[in-house]
């Protein structure tokens, strides 16, 4: 399920995965998607509107820069694989907390939106390069690949552990 959320992100590189980090705002634009930046409350990471012919991006501005380009990305990822199912998508970690009553249908969008970021800011084909010679158990190695990426850290490991990369 999470293969076509995948293969979304790897068509997307095609034409914007040159560059690292990942230039989210020309994606953004091609897309005809605005990012506000709001003043949430801390638990949400953000939310996606869609309407006809644009959509809106809010993302928590108390966030760490890092942390609200997955978030971004995220959402991206709604807009791109989920936009026939909905209009509106909230992402809190009360969504997260409440995963066990959630329906399965809304588990498999977030899985998959989340599948989506991790491909389209962390490429699995670049990330294999980097790795490579990258040394063991160095946590300073993995800051400087998070920076390299503009990704957080923890995202970042937990990306490299399902990739089976390094082990946590
Ligand atoms: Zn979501």
């Amino acid at each position: 399920m999470s293969r076509k959320a995948k293969q979304a992100a790897q068509k997307i590189l095609e034409r914007f995965g040159d560059t690292l980090p990942i230039k989210l705002d020309a994606i953004l634009k091609e897309h005809n998607i605005s990012v506000r930046k709001e003043k949430l409350e801390d638990k949400t990471s953000g939310m996606l509107v869609i309407k006809d012919s644009y959509a809106i991006i809010g993302i928590n501005d108390n966030h760490h820069p890092n942390r609200q380009r997955f978030t971004i990305a995220h959402e991206l990822g709604h807009f791109l694989l989920h936009h026939t199912v909905s209009n509106v998508f909230i992402d809190s970690s009360l969504v997260f907390f409440r995963d066990e009553k959630a329906s399965e249908g809304t588990k498999r969008q977030e899985i998959e939106a989340n599948t989506f970021a991790a491909e389209l800011l962390m490429p699995e084909s670049v990330l294999i390069e980097k790795v490579r010679n990258l040394p063991p158990d160095d946590d300073k190695a993995v800051k400087e690949l998070a920076d390299e990426f503009a990704v957080s850290v923890q995202a970042l490991t937990i990306r490299l552990t399902k990739l089976g990369l390094i082990t946590a």
